[in-house]
């Protein structure tokens, strides 16, 4: 796709307020916004840590400050009842656990080219087309076929996300679903320092849409409340480390309709060694040990 069809895309998708958005914060100087964060757009870890002069990297000290927040007081109900008992000298797999969009989807008010399966969907009064990632029926499959639990946990709504993995007909996949109403919600205020506030705009000072977009809002996925030992997290969202250990979480770059994203092949590797994880922590520490290493 030309980079003009992308932006275009990009845009529609913009004005959809009931679709599932991006947290976005800017820091406004004298009422010059510095940073326009947008967490479709890439790589922080790519970004300078010595910021220039004048420009602070906000995104950064979000997720520095989500890193810090105390942990879950223990009366929070869970989400899912605990994993029955295995009988002696069975091994438990792990869990695993998948975002939709982003992550497995992206949804746009019109078609992408090239998506033969895309599917339309109506939600409210909507028209919404779901575009599956490529290699995405590949990708459950494999991995249905390697653990014995996946869970769908999506900061969507539920009406949005069952109307699309039930047209693209891959509900079958997940044992159990979950939606926004299950995530753990965070006022974006709450997380910042007061002497970093009198400069934040969120965004919905800036459209008046907060209400309806839940913007400044955080829809956290805390892995605490599903009651299993061995799991973890596959995200496009870097804030979803927060209340969670850096190692439950495997982090994908975001999915924005470009049908050359290989991303969900490059994942199965890893995970048909995590089924198979008598640790999945440690694993994906060693994981993300090696892809520091890498990158150096
Ligand atoms: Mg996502």
């Amino acid at each position: 796709m030309s980079d003009a069809s992308k932006n275009r895309a990009r845009e529609e998708d913009q004005d959809q307020d009931d679709l599932p958005r991006k947290s976005r914060y800017c820091y406004s100087d004298f009422d010059e916004p510095i940073i326009f964060l947008d967490s479709d757009d890439d790589d922080i870890s790519s970004t300078s840590s010595v910021p220039e002069k004048g420009v602070i990297n906000l995104e950064e000290m979000i997720l520095e400050w989500i890193q810090k927040l105390p942990h879950l007081p223990r009366k929070v109900p869970k989400r899912l009842p605990p994993l029955k008992v295995l009988p002696e000298g069975l091994k438990r797999k792990p869990t695993l656990i998948l975002d939709l969009d982003q992550t497995l989807i992206y949804s746009t008010s019109s078609r992408l080219s090239g998506y033969e399966r895309a599917k339309s969907i109506t939600v409210g009064l909507q028209n919404v087309w779901v575009h599956p990632r490529p290699g995405l029926f590949e990708f459950l499959k494999k991995c249905r076929s390697w653990y014995t639990e996946m869970i769908l946990w999506t900061a969507a709504k539920a009406e949005y996300a069952e109307m699309s993995i039930t047209k693209l007909a891959i509900e079958h996949f997940f044992d159990e679903r979950l939606f926004n109403e299950d995530c753990y919600v965070r006022e974006l205020e709450s997380i910042i320092p007061p002497e970093f506030q009198a400069n934040l705009v969120l965004e919905s000072e800036l459209t008046n849409r907060g209400e309806q977009a839940g913007i400044g809002k955080l829809f956290l996925k805390p892995l605490c409340l599903l009651n299993r030992e061995q799991c973890f997290l596959v995200d496009d969202s870097k804030e979803m480390i927060a209340l969670n250990s850096h190692n439950q979480i495997i982090h994908i770059p975001p999915f924005t309709g470009d049908i050359n994203d290989r991303e969900l092949n490059k994942l199965l590797p890893l995970l048909e060694q995590l089924s198979k994880s008598q640790c999945v922590t440690d694993d994906i520490a060693r994981y993300h040990s090696e892809v520091k290493l890498r990158e150096a």
